[in-house]
């Protein structure tokens, strides 16, 4: 891969920059620490991304009908790098961009495709991820949300958990068995679910970082039309894969934007925190550490450019995207513990005292990173996915 930029790709490059000098928030990172609640800061993130698509900067690599701009790979590369150089807010609908809308464009119908992608890229619907339940986690094809046809509807019971942003969704993206007399992993079908219709409970559950980021769903005698199965009856197995692939190679690329943003936050911090009477930036092990994680993040970044190329190329991401979620993963929990050993006890201080950096956002992420080993597949599953489908070992259940 040549990852010297064409002209054309420098005008590409320029003109971006240039509109996300002129457009992006210039108060998004005091929003973040500002007393604002989560759904206020929601909404600020949904306008954002509004401004983003009418911009003609979402679904970049997208087909053109359905709202995207039929971007090459490099040029979605470039969109991330530029959105971490100008420190623009995520996209708030990243379920949307990252799982359900190419999961719709592989496997929807003509009239979904229609319907839903442009709304899922202007940020006009967001969408959740209806999979995990009590009971069926790593292994999702155990799950047991029920849906039967009746005149032209599925009626469908049961319950998901750990649906990321079910409060803030107007649709969910939800794996159902609809024969409960086949295999396992045969009798699932995915359905595409409107929240707000009747018999739909969501229900907040507190995390250690003290948000309710994601949720229980309930689903009491759910109507959900027929045209709403993606792909086929009973054969909602690839579909669900199809989207899991999605989230372990795609998921992370918005991250680098974050993460990029935070080390260049420590880096500053370094000159300011003290360690054993100099600044920590003086001290041989933070360095270390330091220079250690700059070099992981580059490293994600590459390896980003690999996932993505394989889903230009084929248009679905390998089993290599779990390569990916592993390395995400456990370095960001080794990127947050550097900062806690350089910010030492100040790191540990919360939203609301006077001393912490940052208003408190650094115990948030360190506590927030413990959840990347385990959403979007645990490590123990991706590397089992990588022994057997990369590694060729025999399968490990
Ligand atoms: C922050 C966060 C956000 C999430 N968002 C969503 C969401 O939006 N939608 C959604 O559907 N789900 C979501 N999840 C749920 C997530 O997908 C599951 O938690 C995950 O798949 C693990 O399932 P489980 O919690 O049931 O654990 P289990 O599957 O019960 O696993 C327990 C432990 O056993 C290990 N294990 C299990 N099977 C094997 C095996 N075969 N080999 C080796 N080890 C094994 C696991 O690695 C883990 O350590 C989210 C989770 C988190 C933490």
């Amino acid at each position: 891969m040549d990852l010297n930029l064409t002209p054309q790709e420098r005008l590409f490059r320029d003109e971006l920059r240039a509109w996300l000098e002129m457009h992006a928030p210039r108060d998004w990172e005091a929003r973040q620490s500002a007393e604002e609640s989560m759904p206020a800061r929601f909404a600020f993130l949904r306008d954002w991304q509004r401004r983003v698509y009418e911009g003609g900067w979402a679904g970049l690599s997208w087909p053109k009908e359905y709202g995207g701009r039929g971007a090459s790979l490099m040029e979605q590369v470039i969109f991330t790098e530029e959105m971490a150089r100008a420190g623009a807010p995520p996209l708030p609908g990243i379920l949307g961009l990252a799982l359900v809308g190419p999961t719709l464009i592989a496997f929807g119908s003509e009239a979904q495709k229609q319907r839903y992608l442009t709304k899922i890229l202007s940020g006009e619907e967001i969408w959740c991820q209806g999979f995990s339940e009590p009971n069926a986690g790593s292994d999702l094809a155990a799950l047991r949300t029920e849906a039967s046809l009746v005149d032209g509807h599925f009626i469908v019971n049961g319950q998901k958990v750990w649906t990321s942003y079910g409060w803030a969704s107007d649709w969910c993206e939800l794996v159902v068995r609809t024969d409960a007399a086949a295999e396992k992993h045969k009798g699932l079908t995915v359905l595409l679910v409107d929240m707000r219709s009747p018999g739909v409970e969501v229900r907040p559950l507190r995390q250690m970082t003290g948000e309710s980021e994601f949720n229980e769903l309930f689903f009491e005698n759910v109507r959900v039309p027929v045209e709403n199965v993606v792909g086929q009856v009973n054969h909602g197995w690839n579909v669900a894969l199809g989207t899991l692939m999605h989230e372990r190679a795609l998921l992370g690329a918005g991250l680098q934007i974050t993460f990029r943003r935070q080390f260049a936050r420590l880096v500053e911090l370094s000159h300011k925190v003290e360690r054993n009477g100099r600044p920590a930036a003086e001290d041989p092990v933070i360095r270390q550490k330091l220079a250690q994680a700059y070099a992981e993040i580059e490293i994600m970044r590459l390896n980003q450019m690999r996932a993505v190329s394989r889903v230009m190329e084929t248009g679905m991401p390998g089993p290599e995207g779990s390569i990916q979620k592993i390395f995400w993963s456990e370095m960001n929990q080794r990127f947050q513990q550097v900062a806690m050993e350089l910010l030492g006890p100040y790191g540990q201080l919360t939203r609301g005292s006077e001393f912490a950096f940052d208003e408190g956002q650094w115990a948030y992420a360190y506590l927030r990173a413990r959840g990347n080993t385990i959403e979007a597949g645990t490590s123990e599953i991706q590397r089992n996915i990588v022994g057997h489908f990369v590694l060729g070992l025999p399968k490990s259940y």
